[in-house]
């Protein structure tokens, strides 16, 4: 199997083998590691093979590649570790708090009170903003 990569992407060279990783499992369009910087014990990384920086850009066989690989490593997290909860994150861009652009789903259980900032306050929408946005992103599709 052949797929794009970057000499400069720091999980390209991990698929390579050039950078060690505490790999957890692997298969034809993935792998999965431990992150070196967890935000709670357990955090791990599922990762395409491939050097696609985001959602809009990856094969969509692919990113059910690595949403099948994160739920593999969701479950032994789970049974194993049993954390209060799990979030499966994925970030497209700086603006979103992307820091490595090659696609990654982020396994991170979750701790009563551990002040992880991934929530947002229910505030009700303007119908017509809502409406209008629907519109557009339905002709879009
Ligand atoms: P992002 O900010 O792109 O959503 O997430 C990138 C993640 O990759 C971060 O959680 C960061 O800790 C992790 N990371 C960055 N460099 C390395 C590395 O060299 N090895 C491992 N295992 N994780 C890394
Ligand atoms: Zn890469």
């Amino acid at each position: 199997m052949t797929y794009p990569t970057d000499k400069d992407c720091i999980f390209c060279k991990i698929v390579a083998g050039q950078i060690p990783c505490l790999k957890l499992l692997e298969d034809a369009d993935t792998i999965a590691f431990m992150d070196i910087n967890p935000v709670n014990p357990g955090h791990a990384l599922a990762v395409a093979k491939g050097h696609w920086p985001t959602v809009d850009v990856i094969p969509a066989e692919v990113l059910a590649a690595v949403a099948r690989t994160a739920q593999r490593v969701a479950r032994a997290v789970v049974a194993e570790l049993k954390p209060h909860g799990v979030n499966l994150l994925q970030a497209n861009g700086a603006g979103a708090g992307q820091s490595v652009p090659h696609l990654h789903i982020h396994i991170m259980p979750r701790r009563p009170n551990d002040a992880v900032a991934l929530n947002w306050d229910y505030k009700p929408g303007d119908r017509a903003e809502i409406e209008a946005i629907y519109r557009r992103l339905k002709a879009a599709l």
